[in-house]
């Protein structure tokens, strides 16, 4: 462990700026995916622990709703520079707790930063618009104004960067905020918080409180909490989604993800298939615009297992902080159970296992290597089904449009990726795919936080996503306000 963890491992809550104790005894381990060991226990908050964090976002947000745009901006800047100063701390605790590889790591970081420095510049977008003279002698005027305590639940495969999408937005609008983040990965968060804090945000604008499911269905219940931004698996999500809004809130729920990287036949083929294994296998598969599924069209199937193949033998499958490793440990052995699971529901299918990583990687740890599934089906349940792991599925396509149907015909939207050197194709695959982040000649087309993050279908449930100005438009509500005044004499 390269880290010195000190106190971080005994988690507390953070509640109108102190670190409390919960008041709830049950706890669940936090472990080391590259070695197995337990590294801290997240303790599962009560409905006392979650009353005390609204409880503090509440008296929190008289005065912070008042605060000047300009000088909550302020705040951004110092965390913005301490996040910079602080990144490969940040960096190796996301390595200790989820796994991933080192630069993956501080790609977590630097992407949740980018949030920060969009956040930054809230006195503009936080403006509103006028009309003046919609009648005569009437103007009308639009303000934004923050909803009040908001929360925000996260998983744990981006520790840094999806509490980044949220909190720096949230807050900078004016409202105060509430951390539910994975029970996984406690740690990232925690640090997080405590730079916040020295940023100089007033006590009670950021809460955090651990825990899981239960937890997040008192969020979900809580009459004190105005909005709920969600991001993890489907299933999840569609309950968030359904619970939020009978409850009155609003909701924005990103959820699970079954990306389709299509191999045209005039593609560099070794640079298509070096960034395919990179999606697929990086993060051991835990990312959710990673590509799952290669579709290879007219003909490029044969050579692209054959690429895919030799790539395999030489990647290391090691622990995230050796460098050169290039698939990094699950984040749980009941994932990584449930993973192999899906390999051999693929082979029972029918599918084919070209590299087979079930039984790769060191002792101890949750490791699995990466693993390429050939003549998949369409209907086969590896093929629909987001597996999140180091599993890549390969389907043959006869030409372009039936790759582009067996997209739309994904229950997903998140990401679409095309490996082409024709322009043309490029542009129909723009245009035709349903899914709300398209890669060309990319492998990951990663979210920027001046755009927002597009998952379509059962991707992503409600209206306004994650970051950029629908970012801004999520956490504020607007007034329309519509003045006459009497002309003075003159
Ligand atoms: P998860 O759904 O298991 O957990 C996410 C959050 O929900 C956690 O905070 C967890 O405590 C809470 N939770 C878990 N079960 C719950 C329940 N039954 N009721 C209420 N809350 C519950 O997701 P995960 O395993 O942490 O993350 C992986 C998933 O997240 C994948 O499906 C991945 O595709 C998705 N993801 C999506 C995006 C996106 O932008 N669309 C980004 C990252 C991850």
């Amino acid at each position: 462990m390269a880290i010195d963890l000190g106190d971080k491992t005994v988690l507390k809550n953070y509640c109108g700026g102190r670190w409390v104790e919960p008041s709830s005894q049950d706890r669940v381990d936090v472990w080391d995916p590259a070695t197995g060991d337990v590294i801290a226990r997240t303790p599962l908050s009560n409905a006392h622990d979650l009353d005390r964090a609204v409880d503090a976002a509440e008296q929190a947000f008289e005065l912070w709703s008042e605060e000047p745009p300009p000088r909550r901006a302020r705040i951004m800047f110092a965390l913005q520079r301490l996040l910079q100063d602080n990144l490969e701390e940040l960096a190796e605790l996301i390595v200790l707790e989820n796994g991933k590889g080192i630069d993956e790591a501080r790609g977590d970081v630097q992407r949740g930063l980018e949030v920060v420095e969009f956040a930054a510049g809230a006195p503009t977008l936080l403006m509103g618009s006028g009309l003046e003279q919609v009648s005569r002698g009437i103007d009308t005027d639009m303000y934004r104004y923050p909803l009040g305590v908001v929360a925000g639940i996260t998983p744990f495969n981006f520790p840094a960067m999806i509490p980044l999408w949220m909190m720096p937005l949230a807050i900078v609008c004016g409202n105060t905020f509430i951390l539910k983040p994975s029970q996984r990965t406690p740690l990232t968060a925690a640090r997080l918080v405590e730079l916040f804090e020295e940023a100089g945000l007033p006590a009670g604008v950021l809460n955090l409180v651990h825990g899981a499911g239960d937890t997040v269905d008192l969020v979900l219940d809580h009459p004190g909490i105005r909005a709920v931004s969600f991001v993890g698996s489907a299933a999840v999500a569609r309950h968030i989604y359904a619970r939020a809004a009978a409850n009155g809130k609003r909701v924005q729920a990103l959820a699970g993800a079954k990306n389709h990287m299509v191999l045209m036949p005039d593609a560099d083929l070794d640079f298509a298939a070096e960034a395919i294994f990179s999606s697929a296998f990086s993060n051991g598969g835990q990312r959710c615009l990673a590509g799952s599924v290669g579709v290879a069209v007219g003909g490029a199937g044969d050579k692209l297992i054959e690429r895919l193949a030799a790539i395999a033998e030489s990647a290391k499958v090691g622990p995230g902080l050796e460098a050169d490793s290039v698939v990094t440990p699950i984040t749980t052995e009941a994932h990584r159970q449930r993973v192999k699971g899906w390999i051999d529901t693929g082979a029972k299918e029918g599918a084919r296992v070209v590299v087979d990583g079930r039984n790769q990687g060191s002792d101890g740890g949750f490791w699995l290597g990466p693993t390429v599934l050939d003549g998949v089906r369409p209907e086969m349940s590896v093929a629909q089904e987001e597996i999140f792991g180091p599993v890549l599925v390969v389907q043959r396509s006869d030409g372009l449009d039936e790759a582009i149907k067996t997209i739309n015909r994904s229950h997903y939207g998140n990401a679409a990726v095309i490996f082409t050197r024709d322009g043309g194709a490029a542009r129909r695959f723009r245009r035709r795919v349903h899914a709300g982040m398209i890669g060309v000649n990319i492998p990951v087309p990663a979210p920027m936080a001046f755009f927002p993050f597009s998952g379509w279908k059962g991707s992503f449930y409600g209206d306004l996503h994650a970051t950029g100005r629908d970012g801004i438009d999520f956490y504020t509500e607007r007034k329309v306000i519509t003045t006459r005044w009497p002309e003075p004499p003159s």
